[in-house]
């Protein structure tokens, strides 16, 4: 009986599409195959095969099953679990779940090997070869070197013919962790909070534990033994250990280097294409056993995946906002009720989202309340910029300078925090008054030092800064308005000419060998001032860091959207976290203008409870998330007055539903991005509403135009 095979493809198509199994080919549901599609052959997972009743018009047969490891059923299922629960096609989260597949095999090497032919003269050197080679095959190369011979003794025994040279697959070699290595020996709180989530590890199945303890309390050393029981309840359980930043991968990678004795795989997109080859290809095979990675490793085709762990759960970084729009902590939970698998968040800021699921019971409750060996929190000041304002032309206010210097004098470290990149946000025109702004796009150009240039930090436009102004052609006319980290470095450097400064930020830190340079030259004190994005305000551990000063922590309450304050909160406390630990105490020192605004007063009283409470009530009131949901349409165009009509017309077929509430049209707080115009709806729903439905029958109803790009945001984190 003939099969019908039904193919996604990894690309914007509404649906799987169906083929005909050619006799003989035997496909499998997630196996690789080339396909038609048009004039073209693409490539294409198989998602289910059924038999063909015939009488149809005739499909086009599959062209070729391809030699890649096919999709275990899991990861199928979670890509069109994904793209529904999105609203999205599914070519869109296939298409990242391939990423791997579609990097090219990396090249076979060649290895030589002992044939058993006994060498004709026997000498030292060649014995030892012959030693190195008892172990299995070598690249030549390094088998000279393991041996400790020239390349000419190695050559001299393969025309000999008693070693020959054989081409092999280059597979990476994940060495399987060695579960008789111990972790650091836990305190009670630990030991108590580790024994649960082993004991949910042995005993398996779909459970979501919340490991809420404040910074320094030992969050990593506790999931890390929740690993080694997940590990060893199953020879064949793969562990995913989720990082919001490439910054931080590099740090955890080397504990769990060192508390498994090997080498996690590591992925993101930092990863070079045959480096990423290998990981996928090992995950597929079930080879590589715990994965270090960024929101797409999600993705992977784990075989058996039996752990995930998100550090840093709160992280608004897991929310991915262009092509493919997902939040890769829900969709952790997802995929883990798919794979009946364990889920761990850790934070030491919780998301309202996460304490909301923990406090209903849905998620079990952990909680580390101490820092580790009696470290002790920061005390935290609120500097009032009223009273003690800086210079003008300054941002560090008399107060914090006093504290800097008395922590410099102390041989401490100081950190400057300040979330924004580049020199000054804004350049203006004295003369005229023109704000620069870029030539397509609703936003103003970032002045950046380093590089001369100023800089769209959404559209990555850039242009040398010009020396006249370009509207009125006034000479040096071009002034610059406010601090971002570069500026804040040049104050630091004129203030302490001696010491060590340093910035940290994605300008300046490019990719993730760098950032691990940077994380240990600032915990082995060579640098006495540090000025730092959000980069550097997670997770790291500086001993000698004292001093945490937030230059302007009143930054992300100015957003006016709905995670502002929850958002503000979580980075200064995670910010101020950074300072004092084991036997130096620490301090922190935050600059604001609104001293009485209630996340100022909880960050001061270390009262993260009250603040929570207080916002919980504010957005249980209002029926936003955790209490409601939300989704936002944003869409786009070249032509105003069509990209208007299409909106009407959107608003009209809305449908009606109880418990939903749409808003809009608007313009978009950015208007225009790229030469498009932009508009918005949102959307409000009360818990028991599925909205992603919601929304898909929205969208089935109206036919945008071609110039007009749709995209939906479910649950939405930037209101832009
Ligand atoms: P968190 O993830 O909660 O910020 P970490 O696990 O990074 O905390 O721990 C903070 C620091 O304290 C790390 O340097 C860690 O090695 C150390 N530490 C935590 N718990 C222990 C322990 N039980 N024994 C020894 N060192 C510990």
């Amino acid at each position: 009986m003939s099969r019908i095979a039904s193919v996604l493809i990894p690309m914007p198509l509404p649906e799987a599409f169906d083929y005909a199994e050619p006799e003989g080919m035997a496909l499998s549901a997630g196996d690789h195959v080339a396909v038609p599609l048009g004039p073209r052959l693409v490539r294409g997972v198989v998602v289910a095969l059924r038999a063909s009743l015939g009488g149809n018009r005739p499909l086009k047969p599959v062209a070729e099953r391809l030699d890649d490891p096919a999709l275990p059923p899991g990861t199928v299922e979670f890509v069109q679990w994904a793209a529904r629960y999105a609203v999205d096609s599914p070519g869109q989260p296939l298409a990242i779940a391939l990423r791997g597949a579609r990097t090219p095999k990396p090249r076979p090497v060649r290895v030589a090997s002992a044939t058993g032919l006994m060498p004709a003269r026997s000498t030292p050197a060649r014995a030892r070869v012959l030693e190195v080679l008892a172990k299995g095959p070598v690249a030549p190369a390094e088998l000279a070197r393991a041996a400790g011979v020239s390349s000419g003794v190695v050559k001299g025994l393969i025309d000999e013919g008693v070693l020959a040279l054989v081409q092999i697959a280059s597979e990476a070699a994940f060495d399987p962790p060695d579960l008789s290595l111990r972790g650091a020996a836990l305190n009670a709180s630990q030991s108590a909070a580790a024994a649960v989530l082993a004991g949910d590890a042995k005993a398996g199945g779909y459970n979501v534990a919340l490991l809420d303890g404040v910074t320094g309390s030992g969050k990593t050393e506790v999931y890390l033994e929740a690993v080694a029981a997940a590990l060893a309840a199953n020879p064949d359980a793969q562990v995913l250990i989720l990082l919001p930043e490439i910054a931080l991968t590099q740090a955890v990678i080397a504990r769990v280097s060192s508390r498994f004795g090997a080498q996690p795989g590591e992925w993101h997109s930092d990863v070079a294409p045959p480096a990423r080859r290998r990981v996928f290809d090992a995950v597929a095979a079930g080879r590589c056993r715990i994965v270090v990675g960024a929101r797409s490793a999600l993705f992977l085709p784990f075989r058996k995946l039996t752990l995930i762990v998100v550090d840093e759960e709160h992280d608004t970084s897991y929310k991915q906002e262009e092509g493919f729009i997902y939040q890769a902590r829900d969709l952790a939970v997802a995929r883990a009720r798919i794979e009946k698998a364990g889920v761990i968040l850790a934070s030491a800021t919780p998301s309202l989202e996460t304490l909301r699921n923990a406090e209903q019971g849905r998620y079990r409750w952990l909680k580390l309340t101490a820092r580790h060996g009696g470290a002790v929190l920061p005390d935290i000041d609120l500097l009032d910029l009223r009273e003690t304002p800086p210079e003008p032309g300054q941002w560090l206010s008399p107060p914090l300078r006093l504290a800097m210097a008395e922590t410099w004098a102390r041989g401490e470290q100081s950190l400057l925090f300040l979330n924004r990149r580049g020199y000054a946000p804004l350049v203006l025109c004295k003369a005229c008054g023109e704000r620069m702004t870029a030539p397509d796009t609703d936003s103003w150009l970032v002045e950046h030092r380093y590089s001369g240039r100023l800089v769209c930090h959404l559209t990555g436009f850039s242009m040398p800064k010009p020396t006249a102004c370009p509207h009125c052609g006034t000479r040096d006319s071009l002034v610059s308005i406010g601090p971002g980290v570069e500026r804040v470095e040049e104050e630091a450097r004129e203030l302490f000419p001696e010491a060590r400064v340093a910035v940290f930020s994605s300008d300046t830190i490019f990719d993730a060998r760098e950032a691990r340079r940077m994380v240990e030259s600032m915990a082995a004190g060579e640098i006495d001032i540090l000025v730092a994005t959000q980069a550097a305000a997670k997770g790291h551990n500086f001993p000698r860091l004292t001093l945490v000063g937030v230059v302007d922590a009143d930054l992300g309450l100015r957003g006016g959207d709905l995670r502002a304050a929850e958002r503000t909160y979580q980075l200064l406390a995670q910010a101020t976290g950074r300072a004092g630990r084991r036997d130096l105490p620490g301090r922190a020192l935050l600059q604001t203008y609104a001293p009485e605004h209630a996340v100022m007063q909880a960050l001061k009283a270390q009262d993260r409870d009250a603040f929570v409470a207080a916002e919980m009530a504010e957005r249980e009131m209002a029926g936003l998330p955790p209490f409601g949901r939300l989704a936002a349409v944003i869409a786009s165009g070249p032509d105003g007055a069509q990209l208007e009509a299409f909106m009407r017309k959107m608003a009209e077929v809305a449908p009606n539903a109880p418990g939903v509430e749409v808003y809009g049209p608007a313009d978009a707080p950015l208007g225009l991005i790229r030469g498009r115009r932009r508009k918005r709806f949102l959307v409000r729903a009360d818990r028991t509403v599925d909205l992603s439905a919601y929304m898909a029958a929205w969208r089935a109803r109206v036919r945008p135009p071609g110039a007009i790009r749709v995209a939906i945001d479910i649950d939405p984190y930037s209101f832009l």
